[in-house]
């Protein structure tokens, strides 16, 4: 075994060294894991580390949020814990374990095992190695199946040939992993991802867990490149036959990251950030087709809405934008029902020159403060009612298209108007 000399800060070193020592005491043995030694070798150093303990990490778990003065916070089926350590992040510790797969797609049954069936039980390479922090061996490398050459030559490779089948969401992952360090998917990890995509294994999976395959995609920074892959390994359609990505959106993906960009810049809020890539991968579905993705995926209500309205608004209102020559009111008309998120997306799919006028339109919106409010209404001896929406609307739009100049003008025009 080889140590290796990381840039760690020494917070985290004293805490690996408490883990160490405290497996020691207790006849375990601890390692880190995963994701954080992956990490530490790209010099890319997370916060949040994973431990993995030979023994039982659920009483380790306890034991070291006691001695840390922190408190587990969570447990999950597996038997793993997350302990919270204050002022220094997560650190998750779970049992050595070897799995099982009673059928593809399904989640693992586990056993406990050694800390190599546990490191086989892994994704790929690249996420399977593993540092001692016993006190004797520590920061020690195990690497029983090649992780650092695989990291050195750029590539992603799964260990066995089953790998994909088992557990299809890996293969969101090779490919998340593959845009996000510019590593490559290996040539038979590629084979054994695409006969598995083949195989439909992909349909045996929850609509949770592939939801969250594709947020965690559309978190990545550069989710664009990931789409292109997906679409290129054939995936999206398995996912759902409403799912591709259409030579539409093949010219609309470099336009999405500017156009959130232009919405954050602006401070219009995306509640749903990832819904504005989602959308590029909608192959414009009908209400009854948006429905069963929606059902498919297992998506919240404002995810449903969201993919309801944009399957509604797009392209049919890209074409009416571009076809007709709004005023700011009748486009507010058209837009202002929508979620930002289809608003944002919209953006992203417009022409070049319609994308320039929807520019000003939104900054126009986002600056306009309504002159006219209910409680002027009221002054002029209004009756409150169902008029105030007509009338306030009406007060807003003669606003936007600059029938009056100032806050004034607009309340007087609204007394001629309406107050007779
Ligand atoms: P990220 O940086 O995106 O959080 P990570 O590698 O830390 O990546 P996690 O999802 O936190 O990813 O998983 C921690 C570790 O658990 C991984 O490094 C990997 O070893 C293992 N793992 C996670 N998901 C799977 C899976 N579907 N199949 C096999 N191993 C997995």
């Amino acid at each position: 075994m080889k140590t290796f000399k990381f840039k760690i800060p020494p917070k985290t070193t004293a805490l690996l060294k408490k883990i160490g020592q405290l497996a020691d005491e207790r006849g375990e043995a601890a390692y880190a894991v995963g994701g954080f030694v992956r990490d530490l070798f790209l010099r890319r150093p997370g916060v949040d580390i994973d431990i993995t303990v030979e023994g039982d990490g659920l009483t380790f778990a306890e034991k070291l949020a006691k001695i840390t003065g922190s408190e587990v916070e969570a447990f999950t089926r597996f038997g793993t814990s997350i302990v919270v350590i204050p002022g220094f992040g997560k650190v998750d510790v779970a049992t050595a374990r070897t799995e099982s797969y009673d059928h593809p797609g399904a989640l693992p049954s586990v056993k406990k095992g050694g800390i190599i069936q546990d490191l086989y039980r892994r994704d790929f390479t690249l996420n399977a190695m593993a540092l001692s922090l016993s006190p004797g061996y520590f920061l020690k490398l195990l690497d029983p199946f090649g992780g650092l050459g695989d990291l050195k030559r750029g590539r992603i490779r799964a260990l066995h040939p089953k790998s994909f089948e088992d557990d299809p969401t890996r293969l969101f992952r090779a490919v998340r992993f593959e845009q996000r360090f510019g590593k490559r998917i290996e040539e038979k990890t590629e084979r054994w991802l695409l006969s598995s995509v083949k195989g439909n294994y992909i349909q045996k999976v929850s609509g949770e867990r592939l939801r969250n395959e594709l947020r965690l995609i559309f978190q990545e920074p550069r989710p664009e490149k990931a789409v292109w892959r997906l679409d290129e390994l054939g995936v999206l359609p398995h996912i759902h036959s409403a799912l591709g990505v259409s030579a539409a959106a093949k010219k609309d993906l470099p336009h999405v990251a500017p156009a959130i960009g232009f919405f954050h810049k602006n401070k219009m809020v995306l509640e749903e950030e990832r819904m504005v890539w989602f959308q590029t991968l909608l192959l414009s579905p009908g209400e009854k087709e948006a429905a069963s993705l929606s059902k498919r995926l297992m998506l919240s209500r404002v995810e449903q809405n969201i993919v309801s309205q944009s399957a509604k608004a797009y392209p049919a209102f890209l074409k009416e934008l571009s076809e007709k020559d709004l005023t700011a009111s009748q486009m507010y008309k058209l837009l202002c029902p929508l979620r930002p998120e289809v608003q944002c997306f919209l953006m992203a799919a417009a022409s070049p020159l319609l994308r320039k006028k929807l520019a000003s339109y939104f900054v126009k919106i986002q600056k306009s403060v309504p002159w006219v409010r209910g409680k002027d209404l009221q002054t002029m001896g209004i009756p409150p009612g169902f008029r105030y929406s007509f009338i306030l609307l009406e007060a807003l739009n003669g606003q936007l298209d600059g029938k009056f100049k100032n806050r004034p003008q607009a309340l007087e025009w609204v007394k001629k108007t309406f107050v007779s």
